[in-house]
């Protein structure tokens, strides 16, 4: 196994991915901003090196000076984590050029996933089913472009092949906006992206967002993992998970998943993975894959009795997968909920210093987070600081562990979104299960239209 690992994140990913290395012998070095030098997870490393200010283009996205702290180390391979880095083809690159191994895929499959048309086109060939939409990137002909929007029928949205963070699309209602609708997708996509390409799809109103998690060795083999639940949303991110998702038919997930292992094997996938799909009337509609380790993966790791921060290490490593399909059972039921440094009403951010933290225990409790009391949160990163899950042997047993849970959170000094997630463990759809992704915004709108606070 590696000796040593170099991980180029921060926050509660970084100590996450450095209690799996501990836990398998391997030494690790965390690269840190200075905003980031005092933090706790930082001195619990072995070793830790300084990459630069607190701005993430000069530190956490700073290729060279993360290449070359691997190499002052005598690091044998990275961990990117999420966000940051990690889905950067040219930092995958770079690290394997330069010697280390980059704990994700190849650099090339993180191509072919991260242009949207590429990608789509890939699980149309593995039969991976597909949001119904424009074959490829849309042509410049605007007659060709009216006619793939009455034949898909309306509303459309328009989306760059090259976005991301729930940037670059535009829905489309009637046709007398649609030449307009793509020609600013266009310009926006350019300008965000640097590419101006962009697809059609047929626009699904009240879908519920639901993903498949795969693991993929380097020889060949590839399971499923069940699916998560992320319909919990607010403007595209996510706020709660849950595995398995409520409600859906198992032997179409099945179907599926084995669908996402043939896409795996094609593009010779290699690492963790997630396939996202949009969920409507009954059917699975592919939108995009991420190739890395997602926030929410504790809810499968509950459900399965898996470790994927430890399997994505053992697959960089070259070992081959140590589970089969056959292996994979799904036992109970699992919920996220992510904790914010916000204001849990109209959620703006919530930097500054921890004064008091008390956090919760208990049967089928995990709590990954690298606060403490004293903890000063930075004003420069994401305000997420930390994940509450619960696990319980069905759906209500998991609620009612996370609803105890979150009254025993006690945090000072900053706000946090901890009130809005005992707010909805108490709610009637919630608990109900199967909202759609638009559930949470309406109820937070239907709040401040009656004046009440959530
Ligand atoms: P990004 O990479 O920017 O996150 P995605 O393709 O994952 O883009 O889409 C982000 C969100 O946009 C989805 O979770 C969904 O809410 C919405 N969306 C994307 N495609 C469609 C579609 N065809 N119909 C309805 N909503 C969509």
């Amino acid at each position: 196994m590696f000796g040593k690992v170099l991980i180029a994140n921060r926050g509660e990913i970084a100590l996450r991915i450095q209690r799996a290395c501990r836990e398998m012998g391997i030494k690790t070095v965390v690269v840190h901003s200075t905003a980031d030098a005092d933090a706790k997870y930082v001195r619990l490393a072995d070793e830790s090196v300084c990459i630069g200010p607190a701005s993430s283009t000069d530190s956490y996205l700073n290729i060279p000076a993360i290449i070359s702290a691997a190499e002052v180390t005598d690091a044998e391979a990275i961990h990117p984590g999420y966000g940051f880095l990690s889905e950067n083809a040219d930092f995958s690159e770079r690290v394997e050029r330069s010697g280390f191994a980059f704990i994700g895929p190849r650099a090339e499959s993180i191509r072919i996933m991260g242009d949207k048309v590429s990608a789509k086109k890939a699980m149309i060939e593995a039969g991976v089913p597909c949001v119904p939409g424009s074959d490829g990137a849309l042509p410049e002909d605007p007659e060709e472009i009216l006619a793939i929007a009455r034949k898909i029928g309306y509303p459309v949205i328009i989306k760059a092949s090259g976005g991301g963070g729930g940037r670059g699309m535009r829905v489309v209602r009637t046709e007398s906006s649609l030449l307009n609708s793509v020609s600013m997708t266009k310009q926006e996509a350019q300008t965000a992206f640097g590419n101006p390409t962009v697809y059609m799809e047929k626009f699904l109103e009240n879908p519920r967002h639901i993903e498949i998690q795969v693991l993929a060795d380097s020889h060949g083999n590839a399971v499923y993992l069940g699916e998560r639940d992320c319909s919990m949303q607010r403007r595209n991110q996510k706020v709660l998970e849950e595995a398995p998702a409520f409600g859906v038919d198992r032997a179409l997930i099945d179907q599926v998943g084995e669908r996402c292992v043939e896409a795996c094997k094609r593009i010779g996938y290699r690492g963790a993975g997630t396939f996202e799909f949009l969920y409507e009337n009954g059917q699975f509609y592919f939108i995009e894959m991420n190739t890395r380790i997602q926030v929410e993966h504790p809810v499968t790791e509950f459900v399965t009795g898996v470790d994927l921060v430890k399997e994505q290490i053992k697959i960089a490593f070259g070992e081959p997968l140590s589970i089969k399909q056959e292996d994979i059972k799904i036992k109970g039921h699992a919920i996220e909920c992510r904790i914010n440094a916000e204001d849990p009403f109209n959620f703006i951010p919530s930097p500054g210093k921890v004064t008091a933290w008390h956090t919760p225990g208990g049967p089928g409790v995990r709590f990954d987070s690298h606060v403490y009391a004293g903890y000063y949160v930075p004003p420069y990163y994401d305000s997420m600081i930390g994940k509450l899950i619960t696990y319980g042997d069905t759906r209500e047993i998991a609620i009612a562990r996370m609803k105890i849970a979150l009254s025993e959170m006690a945090v000072s000094g900053i706000k946090t979104n901890v009130p809005l997630h005992r707010q909805l463990m108490i709610d009637e759809k919630f608990r109900q299960g199967g909202f759609d992704i638009h559930y949470l915004e309406g109820r937070l709108e239907d709040l401040k239209n009656s004046q009440r606070s959530i």
